[in-house]
């Protein structure tokens, strides 16, 4: 898998001084790399039973819909706030500066739905730990978080503390 990583570009510096930015849209224009990475996610989750994948704005729309696609399921949209037209559930979750909020429609996830929550990087697991917990909200399980990229040191994983994690590629030490 190590290989994958020579796929994504490493920006330093990006959006601000002192953060190590991990380009993945340079992975998803590789058919090689992109169709690796998925079907890595496809030959884990199927026959798992899974009613849908959740996919975080916006860089985890990309791998969840080709995951929901391979795993014949449909996807649910998990945006910023204030894109999805009503009736939402919203959850907010903190950033190094500030709060932000993610969303669902309210009736995207019903009662005892398997939901596998995806998106690109995990970092803080702020972003995907409020994913988890809209779903919860509506009584939907979420028995593990998938993602191309973990940052270890950031110790995301412990906040998604009741769900599994799968990351493909992690980056430690940087
Ligand atoms: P967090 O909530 O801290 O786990 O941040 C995860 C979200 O922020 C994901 O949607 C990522 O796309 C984005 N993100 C955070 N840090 C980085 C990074 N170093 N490189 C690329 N994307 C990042």
């Amino acid at each position: 898998m190590e290989h994958l990583k020579q796929s994504i570009r490493e920006v330093p510096d990006f959006p601000r001084p002192g953060i190590q930015f991990y380009d993945i849209s340079t992975l998803f224009r590789e058919p090689a790399a992109f169709a690796e990475v998925v079907d890595r996610l496809a030959r884990r989750y199927l026959g798992m039973n899974i009613d849908a994948v959740l996919g975080i704005e916006a860089r985890g729309f990309v791998l969840g819909s080709a995951l929901a696609y391979r795993l014949n399921t449909g996807i649910i949209l998990a945006r910023k706030k204030g894109k999805l037209p009503g009736p939402t559930i919203s959850e907010s979750y903190s950033l190094e500066y500030g709060n932000d909020a993610i969303e669902i429609n309210a009736d995207a996830v019903a009662p005892g739905d398997v939901i596998i929550v995806v998106d690109d990087l995990l970092a803080t697991g702020g972003t995907a730990s409020a994913a988890v917990k809209l779903v919860k909200k509506c009584g939907g399980l979420v028995p593990e978080c998938a993602f191309l990229v973990e940052l270890p040191d950031l110790h995301g994983r412990e906040k998604i503390s009741d769900s599994l994690v799968y990351s493909i590629l992690q980056y430690a030490g940087d």
